[in-house]
């Protein structure tokens, strides 16, 4: 370590996915903080980020009081008016959860309480015929109106993040990973890689980093492999979740020139997801997903490279279409195309409750100046800059 080159930064976020774009504005615009955003991928959003349904949740399903209800709640109303004075790309839709069946009615009513509760405003239920009647493709015996749903280009989005960062004086370095880090006093310093070390790195000799940054403040917004990095910064107090990893696969309809919906349109939750929904793009295209299927763990290095494994398999539209037509009965057979998939970072596994978000910083583990964020799955898009606020805020006053 003593021959490595250092170097001292003001403030590094690892991982330019859109949580990781958001902290950096928020550090770099609002509190004129010197920003390094440090990626392993060629470019911003290649994890997660560009793999969701772009849904602008209300916050409905969330626990009370819950990191997921609040920020979901606060990010939404910061991202409708961040898209309306940038000039983001976004539709407020509106949401419809359907109950395709009569003993789907009581989860129906246990939502709209929820919802409520966390302060979305506008819900409404309706009956089945009043909903059949604002989508006539659609079947139903009752529905859940969400007005302040909608959806967002995520690329424009993070597009814009990164261009209000550059300008205020924040770096961007691609195809850079953070592969460990040790402490020293009680901050943190982190151990730089180029990406194409790793990619080439044959596992017979130790791993050593190029690069060691000394950084005051650290945010691992590092998604899908947040938890796996902080396992390797050495000296972390405090327990680290273990991670599941729940993918989801969308199909799109083809040969529609209009899409049978105007509005999303949403199951009731499934475990593990929200259900197999209809979301609509910007440009009108339908998509169905995303399901979910949990997969193992892959090895660090694979990680931090994000060599998940995305592919979708075009058999799987076999379980989509009898799902789908609970609620669009009139899916044509041979209709559903293979679409993209994205990964869950989920903190817990199959039939267990779902963990809220993460946000540990030196009350948890004992190191100045870092934030480590995990299990940033939905809604964590729609709540990207209200995670950016409450971080920026923790970690200026540490
Ligand atoms: C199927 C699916 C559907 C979803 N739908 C919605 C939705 O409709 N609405 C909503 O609000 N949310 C949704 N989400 C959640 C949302 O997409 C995520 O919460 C959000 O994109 C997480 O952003 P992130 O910046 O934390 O992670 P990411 O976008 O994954 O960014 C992490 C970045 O870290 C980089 N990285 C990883 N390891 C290292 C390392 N060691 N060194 C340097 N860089 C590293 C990666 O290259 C990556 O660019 C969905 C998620 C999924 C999977």
């Amino acid at each position: 370590m003593e021959s490595v080159p250092k170097e001292r930064v003001d403030c590094v976020v690892i991982g330019a996915g859109v949580v990781g774009l958001a902290v950096a504005r928020e550090l770099s615009v609002k509190h004129k903080r010197e920003v390094l955003v440090v990626d392993s991928g060629p470019t911003f959003g290649t994890g997660t980020s560009s793999r969701n349904s772009e849904v602008i949740h209300a916050g409905i399903y969330y626990p009370s009081n819950s990191l997921k209800a609040l920020f979901c709640v606060r990010g939404r109303e910061l991202l409708y008016s961040y898209c309306n004075e940038h000039e983001i790309p976004h539709k407020q839709i509106g949401k419809l959860i359907v109950a395709t069946g009569s003993s789907e009615v009581p989860k129906l009513n246990a939502l709209i309480t929820q919802g409520i509760e966390n302060g979305v405003d506008g819900l409404r239920l309706m009956e089945g015929s009043e909903a059949m009647k604002l989508e006539p493709e659609l079947q139903c015996v009752k529905a859940l109106l969400s007005p302040a749903s909608g959806i967002v280009d995520t690329h424009s989005l993070m597009l814009s993040l990164v261009g209000e960062a550059e300008s205020h004086g924040t770096t961007f370095s691609y195809n850079t990973s953070v592969i460990g880090g040790h402490g020293e006093g009680n901050h943190i310093q982190l151990h730089i890689s180029e990406s194409s070390s790793l990619k080439n790195w044959d596992a017979s000799t130790p791993l050593h980093p190029e690069l060691i940054l000394i950084p005051r403040l650290v945010v691992n917004s590092a998604g899908l492999s947040a938890p796996t990095l902080a396992r390797r910064f050495c000296s972390l107090n405090g327990a680290i979740p273990t991670s599941s990893y729940a993918r989801g696969c969308y199909f799109t309809l083809s040969n529609t020139k209009i899409p049978p919906f105007h509005h999303l349109i949403y199951p009731i939750p499934e475990d593990g997801g929200l259900g197999v929904h209809v979301t609509l793009d910007l440009n009108g295209q339908v998509k169905f997903g995303p399901d979910v299927e949990w997969i193992d763990d892959i090895d660090y290095i694979s990680s931090f490279l994000n060599m998940f494994d995305y592919s979708v398999c075009k058999d799987r539209a076999r379980q989509f279409y009898p799902e789908i037509r609970k609620y669009y009965p009139n899916l044509k057979d041979g209709s559903l195309e293979p679409g993209y998939a994205g990964i869950r970072p989920k903190l817990t596994g199959p039939k267990q409750a779902p963990a809220d978000f993460v946000v540990q910083g030196e009350d948890i583990h004992g190191i100045a100046g870092l934030v480590n964020l995990f299990g940033i799955e939905s809604p964590g898009l729609t709540s990207s800059m209200a995670i950016a606020e409450y971080v920026a805020a923790k970690l200026i006053r540490q």
